[in-house]
């Protein structure tokens, strides 16, 4: 049985982790290649895009893949949309892995936005000084916004075109409340820009936000494709896949 994880993330990670070594069983995980010294999966890696859904298609025919799981992150909606077009054609069955966005708790100021230009919209009626956390592609959208000033956290160094007032910090998850709630104070941070990712990884910064009574921006999801199931957690992907491909050796107990 040939499994392919499209990974990128730590869910993607964690269930290569569970499935890694069960006999039986061959295990690639796939990522995009964004980022420049990514943490690796066990097992079998392979990098880069496959050429749009026909070439997904076809890669799931030549590797006979039996299963396919679309752990990307939540705003790789262009994969997300490929893998199921692929899944479609090729007669591969198809999981979603996908962690639940985040809920606002009592004390939380948010701010929805539709896309990154929506939230470039909101924060000159905000604040000054902006945390901006949705990581080093889409910065143009806030190119134009010359009087703010811009921490950018993101895992490898931003490309131009970016906000001309910027300072980048090179770092990824995960982040404790506590160097969240410095983070702030040290920059003097009146607004914080995230996109809706969930995770408990880089959810510190809204408590930090929350304590301190800071309006924070979210950018909503983008569509996924629709009748593609859906869990939450690495886990419940590893009991859909001993469902899917009817071996007893990935039924965990609940
Ligand atoms: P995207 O816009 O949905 O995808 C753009 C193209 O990148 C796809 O058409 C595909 O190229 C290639 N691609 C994406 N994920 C891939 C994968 N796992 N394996 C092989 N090719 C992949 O994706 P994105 O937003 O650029 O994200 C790229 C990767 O970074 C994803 O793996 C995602 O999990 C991870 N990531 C994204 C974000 C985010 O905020 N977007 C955050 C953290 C991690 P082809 O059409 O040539 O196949």
């Amino acid at each position: 049985m040939h499994v392919l994880i499209l990974g990128g993330t730590t869910e993607a990670r964690r269930l290569a982790e569970l499935l890694h070594g069960t006999p039986g069983l061959e295990l690639t995980s796939s990522l995009a290649g964004r980022v420049a010294s990514p943490r690796l999966p066990p097992g079998e890696v392979r990098v880069g895009g496959f050429g749009g859904a026909a070439g997904l298609a076809e890669w799931l025919r030549e590797h006979a893949v039996d299963a396919l799981i679309d752990a990307t992150h939540p705003f790789a909606g262009t994969m997300s949309f490929h893998a199921a077009q692929a899944a479609a054609t090729a007669h591969v069955p198809l999981l979603a892995l996908r962690r639940p966005g985040w809920v606002p708790v009592e004390g939380d100021d948010w701010h929805e936005a539709g896309s990154l230009e929506d939230a470039a919209g909101l924060l000159p009626g905000l604040g000054r000084r902006i945390f901006l956390t949705t990581g080093r592609m889409g910065l143009a959208a806030f190119a134009d916004l010359t009087d703010l000033w811009f921490l950018v956290r993101s895992v490898d160094a931003p490309e131009s075109p970016y906000p001309p007032r910027m300072e980048v910090l090179l770092d990824r998850g995960p982040f404790t409340l506590d160097g969240e709630r410095e983070l702030l104070r040290r920059h003097r941070v009146d607004v914080v820009v995230t996109k809706d990712s969930g995770g408990a990884a880089t959810a510190p910064k809204l408590a930090a936000a929350r304590e301190a009574g800071m309006p924070v921006v979210v950018v909503r999801r983008p569509a996924a494709p629709e009748g593609v199931p859906i869990v939450p957690d690495p886990e419940r992907a590893v009991r859909w896949l001993g469902e899917c491909l009817g071996l007893r050796i990935f039924l965990l107990p609940d």
